[in-house]
């Protein structure tokens, strides 16, 4: 008989393409048996029982902004990926930008690297950034093992973090592509953008909905079309992030008919908050590109439920609650939502409970995709020879966002206060538990 280091029994296992109940069976990290249908007779050092709960790969978050080393008073990779644990995921990918140093070569990798192995209970990996000053550095990062790179094409309002002119996007995608690399990018356009902050603000309209009319819609897809053509020109591999609205994402979907190499994300906060928040909560919901409006958020549910969209991040941007405070100008304040730990509580809230999203569906934009966009081949589903890294969920478990239920260093979030319904119960990282009865563990 065999003996495992962990086994969990009767849960209802969740993938990309099914969902059954089935045990699992866990040996030095790695997943070794799934068995549906008929029970696993072995034994194991540790034993969960799944009983009521739904097991999910890990959420796999490629979008994060933990802003260590360098910036930890906003957060840090000890808050962030705890509050990663807490929210059912399981990695991340950290942005390059709001570290200081930020990750342009691959010295200033090394000092995260050194930093997130210590002190992350997930799985760190590493976004390299393209700016105008780093075009040598590129090689090095990848070399490094970065998942891909990060550029702006508007100011990311970090100035040790320069967007890029059209000149870097072009010799950059020629050095991403011979790599073999891709190339992720914030795409607004700058002239739209302030010449109609500049316009609004001249005349003193400062208002939320000032704020999101001076970064319209037109303006991403303006940029998306831009970058698309140095992609097919180049052939380099394209990720285009937190899109927020399905327009944007339908220019996307035209390229790839064409063959184009590119994938897409969307964020939770475009798919469950609208501008009526921004207006309430003021900085809090103030994010680039900003909140829509409903009939934004609805279209955006029905491509996420198209197969339009490739994989969904938090892009969890947090600052001090300094930054953050209410004032009448909301131009002013630090823009970047804090997300990470609701992710998944959003997707079920209102994804599958509210709009019949399937579970399925949730695993794939979460997990799967993920895994597979970015080449993690070991992670991304629940099989034999991948990762044990695995969210225990009970989905018949309502609870309401507190504050204090918050693991992020600043405990503000746009959501405190949701009633929620899924609850994340366990998460494993490599066959060992890093959070369970509300807490997580401690490294
Ligand atoms: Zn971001």
């Amino acid at each position: 008989m065999e003996n495992y280091d962990l086994i969990i029994k009767n849960g209802t296992i969740v993938t990309a393409d099914a969902t059954e109940k089935g045990d699992i069976a866990v040996k030095n990290g790695k997943i070794v048996e799934v068995s549906v249908g008929k029970p696993i007779e072995a034994t194991a050092g540790q034993e969960i029982d799944a009983e009521g709960l739904h097991v999910f790969p890990g959420v796999i978050d490629s979008h994060v902004h933990f802003n260590e080393p360098g910036r930890t008073e906003w957060e840090g990779l000890e808050t962030g990926s705890r509050s990663l644990a807490a929210g059912g995921a399981t990695s991340f990918f950290d942005m390059p930008l709001n570290s200081t140093p930020p990750t342009v070569d691959k010295a200033n990798l090394d000092i995260k690297r050194k930093l997130a192995e210590e002190k992350s209970i997930v799985n760190p990996y590493y976004w390299g950034g393209l700016v105008p000053e780093n075009l040598a550095d590129l090689k090095g990062l990848h070399e490094g093992g970065v998942i891909g790179f990060k550029a702006f094409m508007s100011p990311s309002g970090i100035d040790d973090f320069h967007n890029v002119d059209d000149e870097t996007i072009y010799k950059g995608m020629r050095e991403i592509a011979s790599l073999g690399s891709l190339l992720a990018v914030h795409a607004e356009s700058t002239v739209m953008c302030e010449q109609l902050a500049e316009e609004r603000i001249g005349q003193g309209k400062v208002s939320a909905r000032d704020y999101v009319e001076s970064r319209p819609v037109i303006s991403e897809i303006e940029a998306v079309r831009r970058i698309l053509s140095y992609a097919e020109l180049t052939g380099c591999k394209l990720h285009i992030v937190h899109a927020s609205s399905r327009k944007v994402v339908e220019v996307i979907n035209d390229a790839k008919q064409r063959g184009v190499d590119i994938t897409v994300e969307t964020c939770p906060h475009y798919l469950s908050l609208t501008v009526k928040d921004l207006e309430e909560q003021g900085v809090i919901a103030k994010c680039a590109p900003p909140l829509r409006d409903q009939d934004e958020v609805e279209d955006l549910w029905t491509a996420v439920a198209n197969g339009e969209i490739d994989t969904i991040g938090s892009d969890h941007s947090p600052a001090p609650a300094s930054m953050k405070v209410i004032s009448d100008n909301i131009f002013d304040g630090w823009g970047g939502i804090s997300g990470a730990q609701s992710m998944l509580n959003i997707l079920l809230t209102e994804g599958h409970f509210k709009r019949n999203l399937p579970l399925e569906k949730i695993v794939e934009l979460t997990a799967t995709n993920p895994a597979k966009i970015f080449g993690l081949k070991t992670k991304g589903t629940i099989a034999a020879d991948y990762d044990a890294d695995l969210t225990l969920v009970d989905l018949n478990e309502s609870f309401e966002l507190k504050k204090e239920d918050l693991f992020y260093r600043h405990q503000h979030s746009p959501y405190v206060g949701r009633t929620f319904k899924g609850n994340v119960k366990t998460t494993i990282v490599g066959g060992n538990v890093v959070f369970e009865n509300g807490q997580p563990i401690q490294k």
